[in-house]
């Protein structure tokens, strides 16, 4: 019997592909660091039975309409904005993604970053490599703290309630903000609903954790950032689109708040001359939520046994839903 054919569009280390090869036909994108080519994708996608996708890779309608064998899109990544979901879902695609086994490591992230910037870690840092310590001072690279202040998720879900376990263990006050409540994270994490403008307004951190949907795309703007205190900091650990980046930089450069701290941006690679990346009172990521070798190695591992169990006609392990 002829195995399924997949097509994964970065080159992923042998040891994790290698106990796949048995069941399944694998190629690979020749290259780790450099994504695959758009055309030359749609090429590969036309003869595969299986992708496994990067966020970098624009799964549209165009593509999923020339693959005629394609049966499953297995995304590197727990958000899946990068393919159309409603297109697959009418062509019988089954879609896939890796929630759960970065949820810890991103949230240790995230709180990291919120660290990072309260306290102004990679400012300190350039500051003394580049051999501007000469002095000690009483408010020498001073920042704001973090322990006992209010951190406000918004998107209180796998990732966000972590966030919240953490704020916790800093005796931080949680408030939080889903388009549902949910009770059972209020109890567990003794955090308090709030509504969207509430939260603004009362948080010192707006830590936002929402996927990118229609409805969170530019969630985050100029009457945002204005109803929050000027003495907040503004963290991004879902993804750049989420926030109109002009008016976050407005917002800091007026003093409207004191800070952000970002991992995600809405054009990736971002432009090292981004007016963004150009304030100290930023802190940005390269996108490394989830980049620990761990988790990387695991999100990797769980595309290849959704592909490898959907060929063997058992129930994939993290389906996307296609509501
Ligand atoms: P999740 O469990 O689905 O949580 C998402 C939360 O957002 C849910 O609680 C949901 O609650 C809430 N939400 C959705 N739409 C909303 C809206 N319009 N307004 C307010 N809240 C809304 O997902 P997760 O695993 O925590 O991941 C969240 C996102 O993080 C991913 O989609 C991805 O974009 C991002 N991420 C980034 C990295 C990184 O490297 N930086 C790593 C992993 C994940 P309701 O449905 O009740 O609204």
């Amino acid at each position: 019997m002829t195995k399924p054919r997949i097509y994964i569009t970065r080159r992923l280390p042998e040891d994790v592909v290698a106990p796949y090869r048995k069941d399944l036909d694998i190629e690979m994108w020749s290259e780790t660091d450099v994504p695959v080519d758009h055309t030359h994708l749609q090429k590969e996608a036309v003869t595969a039975d299986g992708l496994v996708t990067m966020l970098t890779e624009n799964v549209d309608e165009e593509l999923l309409g020339k693959a005629e064998n394609l049966k499953i899109v297995a995304n590197l990544a727990v958000g899946y904005d990068n393919i159309d979901v409603q297109a697959a879902k009418r062509r019988d695609i089954q879609v896939t993604n890796t929630p759960d086994v970065l949820t810890d490591t991103t949230a240790d992230l995230i709180f990291g970053l919120v660290l990072a910037t309260a306290r102004r870690l990679t400012e300190a840092e350039r500051y003394i490599k580049e051999g501007k310590w000469e002095n000690w001072s009483p408010l020498l690279m001073a920042g704001t703290d973090v322990h006992h202040k209010t951190m406000g998720i918004v998107g209180m879900g796998r990732i966000g309630k972590m966030i919240a376990k953490r704020a916790r263990g800093f005796d931080m006050n949680v408030l939080y903000h889903n388009r549902s409540r949910d009770e059972e994270a209020e109890d567990q994490f003794n955090a308090s609903y709030a509504t969207f403008d509430d939260l603004l307004t009362k948080a010192d951190y707006v830590v936002c954790m929402v996927p990118l949907t229609r409805e969170t795309e530019g969630m985050f703007n100029k009457n945002t950032f204005r109803k929050m205190k000027n003495t907040a900091i503004f963290i991004n650990g879902s993804r750049g689109q989420t926030v109109i980046e002009a008016d976050l930089y407005e917002a800091l450069i007026h003093e409207d708040i004191a800070g952000a701290g970002l991992d995600v941006f809405a054009e990736e690679p971002i432009s090292k001359d981004h007016p963004l990346l150009q304030l100290d009172q930023v802190v940005a990521l390269p996108h490394i939520g989830s980049a620990s070798k761990e988790t990387r190695y695991k999100m990797m591992d769980l595309c290849l046994e959704n592909i490898d169990r959907y060929f063997k006609g058992k129930s994939v392990k993290t389906p996307v839903s296609n509501r």
